[in-house]
């Protein structure tokens, strides 16, 4: 059952300390926000799941400033509500403390649902594998109801992940990709698969407005320096003053998309009437260990280059064919690398030292 945040809650005192310590610093960052002067949209109430994460937090911001009203929900598995502090004293937004994987109720009208919870990177979804596999399965099943009941247009976040190692290059959405479903990815890109599977039954049987985006590597400020991913890894091992640590040869590419560019993708996807999967990334493609090259002439570090083993199943080529987007939504990335890199450098710089060395997250179910 999913109840607002309320002082004598079901979620007890600490919870609700945070909450109310967030708040105070959140009265001062919300003027940081304000209304675009230019809405795309006609605004109307839209759901966000995985509000308090990386990409969440960014779309919290991007509708409000559209003029929608929106609704934050997160169980802050692998988020942190100091991603949207900044959002807690307007009247536009509300947060929910809730796991989707069970059942989601929300009162009144409901225009739009963007159901983005998930853990995404592979150093949390290899240690919470079945709360990965269901969040995107029965908490997809969830969203897909309330849209149903609601008559909302949904939109889920589906990843590059579901063509695993791909054996076409670049990746369009065509290809059916190449995935090892008992590997230990297999969690995160199977669980992705069955939703893009059962978004598209709910389309086709039920009539509910979907979308799919599959989403490339994103980057850009309020990712956790320490979760795995290879941008963030390399800028917090240079500020440690650590050697930057390549997996493999590091010839295995990438192609990294700015954030804002990503949310003016899915903001432009949901907008349109097109329910096939699309790729949003940028086609920009680095090898590992030229990436990590970059890094160190960014940061000025002086530390070297270490090589460790491959992980398993580790995609050796990534890279997005976004011609359908260019074609649809008129969409392409604006932001290159060396301007979102700089950007999202200074974020973690002005990180407080004590966050720098936070050890990767634990979870209550490994212990
Ligand atoms: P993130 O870990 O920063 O955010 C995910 C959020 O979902 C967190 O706040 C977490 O607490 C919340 N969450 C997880 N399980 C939940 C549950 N059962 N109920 C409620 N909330 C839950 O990750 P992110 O990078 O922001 O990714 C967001 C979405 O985008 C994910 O669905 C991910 O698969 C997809 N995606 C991201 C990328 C990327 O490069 N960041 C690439 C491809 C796809």
């Amino acid at each position: 059952m999913l109840l607002p945040p309320s002082p004598k809650g079901e979620f007890g005192e600490q919870y609700f300390d945070v909450l109310n310590n967030k708040t105070i610093v959140a009265e001062q960052n919300a003027k940081n926000i304000s209304k675009s002067n230019t809405p795309l949209g006609d605004g109307g109430k839209i759901l966000i799941t995985g509000a308090a994460g990386f990409l969440g937090s960014h779309l919290c911001d991007r509708f409000i400033k559209e003029g929608f009203q929106v609704i934050g929900m997160d169980n802050l598995i692998t988020g942190d509500l100091k991603n949207i502090e900044h959002l807690f004293p307007l009247k536009e937004f509300e947060f929910y403390h809730h796991d989707v994987s069970k059942f989601i109720h929300v009162t009144g009208k409901l225009d739009y649902i963007l159901h983005f919870a998930s853990p995404a990177s592979p150093i949390d979804y290899l240690k919470i594998p079945i709360q990965t596999l269901k969040v995107s399965s029965l908490g997809t099943h969830n969203c897909l109801g309330l849209a149903k009941s609601k008559g909302a247009t949904i939109l889920v976040a589906s990843t590059s992940e579901v063509y695993g190692d791909p054996l076409v290059h670049p990746q369009n959405e065509d290809y059916w990709g190449n995935v090892n479903p008992v590997g230990p990815r297999g969690v995160y890109d199977e669980a992705k698969r069955f939703q893009e599977a059962i978004t598209m039954a709910y389309h086709t049987f039920h009539k509910v407005d979907t979308r799919i985006v599959r989403i490339f590597n994103t980057y850009g400020p309020r990712m956790r320096l320490n979760d795995g991913r290879a941008l963030p890894a390399f800028i917090g091992q240079a500020l440690r003053g650590e050697d930057l640590t390549v997996f493999g040869d590091g010839s295995q590419t990438r192609s990294f998309c700015y954030v804002d560019d990503l949310v003016e993708g899915i903001y432009r996807l949901l907008m349109s009437n097109y329910v096939q999967p699309m790729n949003i990334g940028n086609p920009d493609e680095i090898s590992l260990l030229d990436f990590a090259k970059e890094i160190i002439q960014l940061t000025g570090t002086k530390q070297k280059i270490v090589f460790k083993d491959l992980p398993t199943d580790d995609p050796k080529q990534r890279q997005p064919d976004i011609s359908l987007a260019k074609k649809i939504l008129d969409w392409q990335p604006t932001v290159n690398r060396a301007e979102g890199l700089k950007i999202t450098y200074e974020y973690f710089k002005g990180m407080p030292k004590e966050e720098l060395n936070k050890l990767p997250k634990e979870f209550e179910s490994m212990k």
